[in-house]
């Protein structure tokens, strides 16, 4: 079944064949401050079961400088209304921020990433799994990162995990 979504203004709209997750809920400072939300709930689709109706033209890109490793942090979004939207031209797997869904995508979240970001005036409430930068290093790069290691969560600041 075709699951469709849109930006705030309309312009932008989309469907999907399927979702194929994860669904995660980023608290990192970055998606933090693109969504102004306590994280941002994205859903992992895959670039063939993907196409855009409307909107192409709508989309803005900010590249953020980088923290750590390449890639860099994009984010895309509306120029007209500010949603967040997947980027214009998609790799193989890619995230859709959830909110811009307009049907049951047919997934739910999986689990909080960035934990140690999450800000002090929210807490998580449910029981799925928490993964903060070290499980997220290790779970995808397979590396284990030094005692003491410094996150870099924004501009300069700077957080032991
Ligand atoms: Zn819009
Ligand atoms: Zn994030």
């Amino acid at each position: 079944m075709t699951i469709t979504g849109s930006c705030l203004c309309g312009s932008y709209t989309f469907e999907v064949d399927e979702v194929v997750g994860p669904f995660e809920v980023c608290h990192c400072n970055r998606c933090r401050k693109k969504s102004g939300a306590a994280g941002l709930p994205m859903v992992g689709v895959l670039a063939r079961d993907y196409r855009v109706l409307s909107g192409l033209d709508a989309v803005t890109t900010y590249e953020a400088p980088l923290l750590g490793k390449p890639p860099p942090y994009h984010s895309f979004f509306c120029k007209t209304c500010g949603s967040p939207l997947p980027p214009p031209d998609p790799d193989d797997w890619f995230e859709i921020p959830a909110g811009l869904f307009d049907d049951d995508p047919g997934v739910r979240p999986d689990k909080h990433i960035f934990v140690e970001l999450v800000p002090a005036w929210d807490e998580i409430t449910d029981d799925l799994p928490q993964l903060g930068l070290r499980d997220l290093v290790r779970g995808r790069r397979s590396e284990e990162l030094p005692e003491g290691h410094e996150m870099v969560t924004h501009h300069g600041t700077r957080i032991k995990v």
